[in-house]
């Protein structure tokens, strides 16, 4: 079939839920993806964060298929050896104790309010805990994750959601303070805001907010399904900033490219929130994606790709003050490691379509910022090549 009767088949019976590009991918070997017609294309998107170690890593390929082969999935009511080693790399990567493996990133979010709200109901003998979200954080598109993130065109058509969620902003320590009582159960906020335009927290800030959880019993989530495991230059960016949530949600890269995320709680809340029968997922956590965790775990460690993220970031900085000094409307950029967002004045929708049509995969973050999030193995040739495809890119909207 041609690459237009696949569009089309797929318009024909997908939900019209997602404005796609125009384009039919077919393979992937390391930072590149192929399309049916075997025009290659640059990845600084790692299909939004998921995609660490490239396209089809042998070691993880191999580690997967085996799994595919031994056992798919049992449910939750039995042991695995994979689920027992999955939740041991996330717990020893992570520095926190106990895991609840979900599905999505969503339903990490999901799992982390809910026993936010369940550690809040033992302690004070009743329920009705608020929670405190940030302005344009972005959690996910279920109903509870939906009532924390804060841009209001995700949310207004589905309201009402869950009640008693109040909005500070983001790197502003006394709008959390204003909004903090005794009857908050958690504050949850992104340690570097992803969706809403590529915002890492100032340290003053993370650990104000930390101080103040800890003065008034709030717990701490960091939603970290977008810059955590090594994109930032640590497994988890909160591990530069000297500050420990109570509750870390984590999900992309977490699985490698199969669908898995997790919850992972401190002791101190596992003994005091959810129990059997609180909680649960069919899938969650099955041989398969625990399989793909524990290696993803092991390969980013072994590979020694957060320190490798650290070596590139300057390399990857300086391409963007290049853009930066070049075009009047590229104001400025930031973010940390291979997370970076540059900051454009006019609409980045064209200039996404259009880089694609170069042969370089790019994301957007909101309507002016430009985001790149490339595979981890990123090296100074696929810089170098991104710098002289974004150039003929940016240079046709001069
Ligand atoms: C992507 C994302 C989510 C939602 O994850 P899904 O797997 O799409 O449900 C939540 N929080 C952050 C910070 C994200 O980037």
């Amino acid at each position: 079939m041609t690459k237009q009767e696949y569009m089309n088949q797929a318009e024909q019976h997908l939900f019209h839920v997602y404005n796609r590009f125009p384009v039919v991918f077919d393979h992937g070997e390391g930072v590149y993806l192929y399309d049916t017609d075997g025009k290659a294309y640059l990845d600084f998107a790692s299909g939004i964060g998921v995609m660490a170690l490239g396209y089809a890593d042998p070691e993880y390929t191999e580690a997967l298929t085996d799994q595919a082969k031994r056992l798919l999935h049992t449910s939750n009511l039995y042991y695995t050896p994979q689920v027992a080693q999955a939740a041991e790399a996330l717990a020893k990567v992570s520095g926190l104790d106990k895991v609840f493996f979900t599905n999505s990133g969503a339903e990490a979010i999901e799992g982390a309010i809910k026993t936010a709200k369940k550690f809040a109901s033992l302690r004070d003998g009743h329920a009705g805990h608020e929670v405190i979200a940030m302005q344009q954080s972005f959690h996910g598109r279920t109903v509870g994750a939906l009532s924390v993130t804060g841009t209001d065109h995700y949310r207004e058509p589905f309201y009402p959601l869950m009640g008693g969620v109040k909005f500070a902003n983001f790197n502003d320590l006394d709008s959390v303070k204003a909004q903090m009582t005794n009857n908050v159960c958690a504050v949850i906020l992104e340690t570097v805001q992803g969706e809403g335009g590529i915002y890492p927290a100032d340290p003053a800030f993370l650990k104000g907010v930390r101080d103040l959880c800890d003065e008034y019993g709030a717990l701490l989530i960091l939603d970290e399904i977008q810059c955590g495991m090594g994109r930032t230059g640590s497994m988890y960016a909160f591990q530069q900033y000297g500050v420990k949530p109570d509750i870390l949600t984590t999900a992309k890269a977490l699985g490698l490219g199969v669908p898995v995320g997790a919850f992972v709680v401190t002791d101190k809340v596992a003994q005091a929130s959810l129990v059997p029968g609180d909680h649960g997922t069919t899938y969650g956590g099955n041989p398969l994606v625990c399989a793909a965790v524990a290696k993803s775990c092991e390969l980013i460690e072994k590979r020694g790709l957060p320190e490798h993220v650290q070596t590139m970031t300057p390399y990857l900085e300086q391409t963007l003050d290049y853009f930066v000094e070049k075009y009047d409307f590229a104001t400025t950029h930031r973010g940390m490691g291979f997370m970076q967002g540059l900051v454009l004045t006019i609409p980045v929708g064209p200039v996404v379509a259009k880089a694609l049509e170069e042969g370089l995969i790019v994301l957007s973050a909101g309507k002016d910022v430009l985001r790149l999030l490339p595979p981890l193995v990123m090296e100074k040739e696929g810089i170098d090549e991104m710098k002289e495809k974004l150039t003929r890119v940016l240079d046709s909207f001069c």
